[in-house]
C-alpha cells in the first residue's frame, strides 16, 4: 500500500495517545498493563494503550464524583459551560486532520469519510449541545394560592458512557456532549478497537477549560473496564451504544448493583422497501447500495434488507449491482478510497462466516463474497449481495455488521410491511414510493425509531435517534438527549397566600 509523501510525513509525525485521562492527568493503568492497538489497514500495531481495569475505573469514578460534588463544572453558569464546550468544538476543528487520521488508522474507515463525516459530525454535536444548554427551561406548576411549585432539571451525577468502534468519536460525543451540557461528570470507555480519538479529545477538553475530573477516559476491554463501570455503585447512569448481547448484560449489571439508569442504542436489521412506483429508481439504487456498504457495512442503521416489489425486482437489482460494482475496496489512507477495511480480523471472520453459511445453505452471492487485499495484512471484505433471500434466512434476520446486502421481494404493501416488521429489531426503515398515502401509512406502520421516505439516513442532530423493540431504548441526538442526562426535581415554596 502506498500513500502520498505528504501523508507519510503526517503519519511519521503522528503521536497516537495511549495513556488514560483521569482527573485531568494522563496516566498508565495501575496494573501497568497495556494492549496492542492494531490497525485494520495492515494488521500492524499502532501503539500500546493502557489496559484499564476495575482499579482504574474506581479511580476515574472517584474523580468524576468529586468533580460533581464540589460543583466545579455543574455550578458554572450556562454561559460559562457553553463557552467551554464551544471552545472544545473549536479545538476539535483545529485538530480535524489529526483526529481524522487517528480515526482512519484505528478503525480502517476511509480517511475521506473520517475527515468529511465522522469528525465534522462529532464537532457539530459538541457545538449543538453547547448552543442548546442555555435554552432548557424548567416548569412552574399551577399550584394555587400560598404555594409556588416549580420543576428544575438536575444533572444525574456520574455518567458512564460505553461506546462502540464503528463511529468512535461521533458516538462518544453523542453521549458526552449532552451529558456534560447538563452539568454531569463523565467516565467514557471507548471500545478497545478504537481508543485514540476519545483520548485525544479528552486532552483537548482540558485545554478548552473543562475542569479536571469532569471528562475521564478509561481505555480497556469490555469484560474488565466496561463491566466494572457498569457495576459501579457510584455511577448514576450507563449510556451505551453497541451490541444487543452486551446491552442485555448492562441491564443485569445495573439490577445487580445500584439500579443505575441504562440507555441502550443497539443493533438493527433495517429494511428499505422499494415500491414499483418509486419516484427515482436511480436515487433508490444509490441508497440501497450505500445504505448498506457505507462504513464497510459497520453501521447500526445499515439497510441490510432490501425489499423490492416483484414487478421491478430484476431491473432494480441491476441498478443496485451497477452502483455496488463501482465500489472499490481500498487502502483507508488513500484519498480516493470510499470503502476501506473492517475494524478487526474478528469482525471480518464473523462477516465471512455469515457468507459461508449462506453458501452452505445453497445461496450464491450475486456480487462479492470474498476477503480481498490479503497481501496487505489488513481486514478487507468486498461488498456482497445475495438475491432471493427467504425472510427466514439468517441473513434476513441476524445483524451481520458487515458489507452484506440481502434482497427479498414482495407483491403487496401489506406483505412488504409484514416482512419489514418481522424482526426483533426496530432501528431504521425506508420506503420509496410516489404514493403519498402509502408512504404516510407505511411510515406509521413500520415499527422502527427512524423512518425515511424517498431517502436514506436523511436526518441530523436535530432529530431523536434510537430504536424500538430490541434495538434499544432512550434517544441520542436532539433536545431529548439532554433530558436523558437529567432528573426533574419539584420544589414547592409555601408562603402566605395573597389577600389575607
Ligand atoms: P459491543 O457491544 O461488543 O461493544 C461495545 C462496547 O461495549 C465496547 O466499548 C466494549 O468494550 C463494551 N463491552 C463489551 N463487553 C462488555 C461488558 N461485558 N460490560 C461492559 N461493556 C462491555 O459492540 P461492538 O462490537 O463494539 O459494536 C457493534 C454493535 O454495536 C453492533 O451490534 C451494532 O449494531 C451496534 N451499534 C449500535 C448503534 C446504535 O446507535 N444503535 C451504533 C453503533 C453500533
Amino acid at each position: 500500500m502506498t500513500v502520498s509523501a505528504a501523508l507519510q510525513d503526517r503519519l511519521a509525525a503522528l503521536q497516537p495517545p495511549g495513556l488514560m485521562i483521569i482527573d485531568g492527568r494522563k496516566i498508565a493503568a495501575l496494573s501497568g498493563e497495556t494492549f496492542a492497538n492494531i490497525s485494520p489497514r495492515d494488521g500492524k500495531p499502532i501503539n500500546a494503550v493502557a489496559a484499564g481495569d476495575k482499579a482504574d475505573v474506581d479511580l476515574a469514578v472517584a474523580a468524576a464524583r468529586a468533580a460533581f460534588e464540589d460543583g466545579r463544572w455543574r455550578d458554572r453558569t450556562p454561559a460559562e459551560k457553553k463557552k467551554t464546550l464551544l471552545r472544545l468544538a473549536e479545538l476539535m476543528e483545529a485538530h480535524r486532520e489529526e483526529l481524522a487520521l487517528l480515526e482512519a488508522l484505528d478503525v480502517g474507515k476511509p480517511l475521506s469519510d473520517a475527515r468529511n463525516v465522522d469528525i465534522p459530525l462529532a464537532i457539530q454535536t459538541t457545538r449543538w449541545y453547547a448552543e442548546a444548554l442555555d435554552k432548557i427551561y424548567g416548569e412552574v406548576g399551577p399550584s394555587g394560592p400560598g404555594r409556588l411549585s416549580y420543576a428544575v432539571h438536575e444533572p444525574l451525577g456520574v455518567i458512564g458512557a460505553i461506546v462502540p468502534w464503528n463511529f468512535p468519536l461521533h458516538m462518544a460525543m453523542w453521549k458526552a456532549a449532552p451529558a456534560l451540557a447538563m452539568g454531569n461528570s463523565v467516565v467514557l470507555k471507548p471500545a478497545e478497537q478504537s481508543p485514540l480519538t476519545a483520548l485525544r479529545v479528552a486532552e483537548l477538553a482540558l485545554e478548552a477549560g473543562l475542569p479536571p475530573g469532569v471528562l475521564n477516559v478509561v481505555t480497556g476491554f469490555g469484560e474488565t473496564a466496561g463491566q466494572a463501570l457498569a457495576r459501579h455503585m457510584d455511577v448514576d447512569m450507563i449510556t451505551f451504544t453497541g451490541s444487543g448481547s452486551v446491552g442485555r448484560r448492562l441491564m443485569v449489571y445495573a439490577g445487580e448493583s445500584n439500579l443505575k439508569r441504562v440507555s441502550l442504542e443497539l443493533g438493527g436489521k433495517s429494511p428499505q422497501i422499494v415500491f414499483a412506483d418509486c419516484p427515482d429508481l436511480d436515487a433508490a439504487a444509490e441508497a440501497a447500495a450505500w445504505g448498506v456498504f457505507f462504513n464497510q457495512g459497520e453501521v447500526c442503521t445499515a439497510a441490510s434488507r432490501l425489499l423490492v416489489q416483484e414487478a421491478i425486482r430484476e431491473p432494480f437489482l441491476e441498478k443496485v449491482l451497477a452502483v455496488a460494482r463501482g465500489i472499490q475496496v481500498g487502502d483507508p489512507l488513500d484519498e480516493a478510497t470510499r470503502f476501506g477495511a473492517m475494524v478487526s480480523s474478528e469482525q471480518m471472520r464473523t462477516t465471512l462466516g455469515y457468507i459461508e453459511r449462506a453458501r452452505a445453505s445453497g445461496l450464491e452471492p450475486v456480487l462479492g463474497g470474498r476477503q480481498v487485499l490479503q497481501a496487505t495484512g489488513g481486514f478487507y471484505v468486498e461488498p456482497t449481495i445475495f438475491d432471493r433471500l427467504s425472510p427466514d434466512a439468517a441473513l434476513a434476520r441476524e445483524e451481520v455488521f458487515g458489507p452484506v446486502l440481502g434482497v427479498l421481494s414482495f407483491q403487496t404493501s401489506d406483505e412488504a410491511l409484514r416482512i419489514a416488521n418481522d424482526t426483533v429489531y426496530g432501528l431504521a426503515a425506508g420506503v420509496w414510493t410516489s404514493n403519498i398515502d402509502l408512504a404516510m401509512s407505511a411510515a406509521r406502520r413500520l415499527r422502527a425509531g427512524l423512518v425515511w421516505i424517498n431517502g436514506w439516513d436523511a436526518c441530523d442532530i436535530t432529530m431523536p435517534f434510537g430504536g424500538f423493540k430490541q434495538s434499544g431504548f432512550g434517544r441520542d441526538r436532539s433536545l431529548h438527549a439532554l433530558h436523558k442526562y437529567a432528573d426533574l426535581k419539584s420544589i414547592t415554596l409555601s408562603h402566605r397566600p395573597p389577600h389575607v
